[in-house]
């Protein structure tokens, strides 16, 4: 089923992130980890194609800490 991920960002709260990096093997093209080993997205939500979209959502439902959030941030009809 289509969806419409555009205006959606993904997220990742440092917080809860300990550096398991199954997100990173998931979705390589989307999440990186930063030299504190903490967990990163990249902000380019809404422009990735539905089979990373997939991959994103499979990191969400692996990530041991829930540390992922999708955010929609978009601003239709202000
Ligand atoms: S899977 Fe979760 S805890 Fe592990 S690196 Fe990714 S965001 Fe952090």
């Amino acid at each position: 089923m289509p969806e419409d991920m555009s205006g959606t960002r993904v997220v990742v709260d440092a917080d809860l992130c300990e550096g398991h990096a199954l997100c990173i093997q998931l979705a390589p093209e989307v999440f990186d980890l930063s030299d504190e080993e903490i967990a990163g997205a990249a902000p380019m939500g809404g422009q990735w194609d539905q089979g990373t979209w997939d991959a994103v959502k499979s990191a969400v439902d692996a990530c041991p800490r829930q540390a992922i959030s999708l955010l929609n941030t978009s601003t239709k009809g202000q």
